[in-house]
């Protein structure tokens, strides 16, 4: 007991130089080369064996070629329960589909927020037959609570997404969250997602707050830069493909050297619940993954 009572004292202290920290990378994973839907090659970094989530985030994927055999074939019809799904394309346009009759095209900067809750049933196929396809899925969990809500959608066209450009040059695309007084569009998510679309020229500094108890990772997609330098650590180095899980803190810290960086910026409420997960269902349990089972077998989705 008195172990508890001083430590609660000392705790708070903690607590508090913890919220005015910078956020630290704490490892770094490499996006592995896989093939899903009816097979398009795409880098995967979360949702393997080596980060199988990192809660709530379930999967992220990087789509990316302008060779027509890595994506022509799609995401023929498949279903989802339990969680969202997000797609952002920086090239090339999709043809998105559903059960319900929802159709709509995700064009070079757009971004679809999908709420797949109790169940969708969709496709995602190529509009077209030849030049770059580029963009990312990610996978973001639902709590127990919304597992079974109304699927909902968020397209959200290119123009909608606000772009700051930094007194260096750089852009901030924001998705979702909040940076620079600017609002992204994607609204009313459960896990207060921060979604940000980021280009720092060389030489460039740049910090950005995060939600201290907000989950948060950086996924470099094209140059390198050094992340999360703080009072006690140098940071990072990360390069192209290569996703860095940040610690606890506040805000992060980005410095380029001799070459431009841009990456995505997530972080989001972590949901800290059990995770019973198959294929493209993800409860909490495996019964109401079996009972996802019947229900699209039995055509209730
Ligand atoms: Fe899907």
């Amino acid at each position: 007991m008195t172990m508890l009572s001083t430590n609660r004292n000392s705790n708070r202290v903690e607590t508090t130089s913890i919220m005015k920290a910078n956020r630290a990378v704490l490892q770094v994973v490499m996006a592995q080369q896989t093939s899903d839907g009816a097979g398009v090659n795409l880098k995967r970094s979360i949702g393997k064996h080596s980060l199988s989530e990192l809660d709530p985030f379930l999967l992220l994927d990087e789509f990316r070629s302008d060779d027509p055999n890595d994506y022509i074939a799609g995401f023929p019809s498949h279903p989802h329960r339990g969680f969202e799904t997000v797609t952002y394309m920086l090239a090339g346009s999709m043809q998105h589909q559903d059960s319900n009759g929802n159709t709509g095209n995700l064009t070079a900067g757009s971004v679809q927020w999908m709420t797949a809750g109790r169940g969708i049933i969709h496709s995602e196929m190529p509009q077209q037959e030849d030049g770059l396809m580029w963009g990312f899925q990610l996978w973001v969990n639902l709590p127990a609570k919304d597992k079974m809500c109304v699927p909902r959608y968020q397209d959200i066209p290119p123009a909608d997404v606000q772009e700051y450009v930094l007194e260096n040059n750089g852009l901030i695309r924001v998705i979702a969250g909040q940076s620079n007084g600017l609002e992204g569009p994607v609204k009313d998510v459960v896990t207060r997602p921060l979604y940000l679309d980021v280009r720092l020229p060389e030489q460039a500094q740049w910090t950005h707050p995060i939600p201290s108890h907000h989950t948060a990772f950086v996924y470099v997609f094209e140059g390198e830069g050094y992340f999360g330098k703080t009072e006690t650590d140098p940071g990072r180095k990360i390069s192209s493909s290569h996703l860095g899980i940040l610690g606890r803190g506040d805000t992060l810290m980005v410095e380029t050297g001799d070459h431009p960086v841009r990456f995505l910026l997530l972080a989001a409420q972590p949901l800290n619940e059990p995770i019973a997960r198959y294929g493209p269902f993800v409860m909490n349990t495996r019964s109401e993954i079996e009972q996802a089972f019947q229900d699209y077998q039995n055509g209730r989705f």
